[in-house]
């Protein structure tokens, strides 16, 4: 581990790069070509994944897909596409569509976890069983899985697989869940904007370290 302040000169380092166009074309003309990633927000319509205590995942996950758009505006390295901005059900497989038509650098579902227990808490980003460690997207993901825990201070549950249907894909992908609605304090913390924004922000920071490996 790096201490904090080498960490954040590095990341700060990584964004000022990203923020400089990396051509210039002869005749002075930038030429700048953002990576293009998809933010996919889990759920929707009438699937509403996991709901307690009246919060609905489809609604966290939305709101932060869309904060990450919204943020995003800011660095013009990147470009973020959405596979829904409202509340309506999209099939999986269309949503990697989407992705491999608009959206195929990087894919990243959001979504928000939930347990029998109300103890579980934390972070965790999973990856499809077929992708390897160290291969491109357990890369992005232990980034995006680093970045958010260092923005929320959330338990950091680590890198985990499953079975999921981005294996369709060669998009670097992964899925992060990003609390446990299941959790009383954390379903307060997913309630508040404050925290989903330090959540797109975390998701962001580790996607501009990514890429610009
Ligand atoms: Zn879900």
């Amino acid at each position: 581990m790096l201490p904090k302040t080498t960490k954040s000169v590095f990341v700060t380092l990584v964004i000022l790069f990203l923020l400089t166009p990396s051509v210039v074309a002869p005749g002075g003309a930038i030429q700048s070509t953002p990576v293009k990633i998809t933010i996919d927000a889990g759920h929707g319509g009438y699937d509403p994944g996991s709901i307690v205590s009246g919060l609905s995942e489809k609604k966290v996950n939305l709101q932060i897909a869309l904060k990450v758009k919204e943020l995003g505006e800011d660095h013009p390295a990147l470009d973020f596409v959405l596979t829904r901005t409202s509340d309506n059900f999209v099939p999986l497989l269309d949503r990697l569509g989407y992705a491999e038509e608009h959206g195929n650098d990087g894919y990243l579902s959001v979504q928000a976890n939930s347990f029998s227990d109300p103890r579980v808490n934390g972070v965790e980003t999973i990856l499809d069983r077929t992708r390897k460690q160290g291969g491109a997207s357990w890369d992005m993901a232990k980034l995006i899985q680093e970045s958010v825990v260092g923005r929320t201070d959330a338990r950091d549950r680590g890198i985990r697989y499953q079975r999921l249907y981005t294996r369709y894909t060669e998009i670097p992908s992964a899925m992060v869940e990003v609390g446990f609605l299941t959790s009383p304090s954390e379903r307060e913390r997913l309630a508040s904007s404050t925290y989903r924004e330090s959540i797109a922000r975390g998701i962001i920071q580790g996607l501009l370290i990514y890429f610009s490996r």
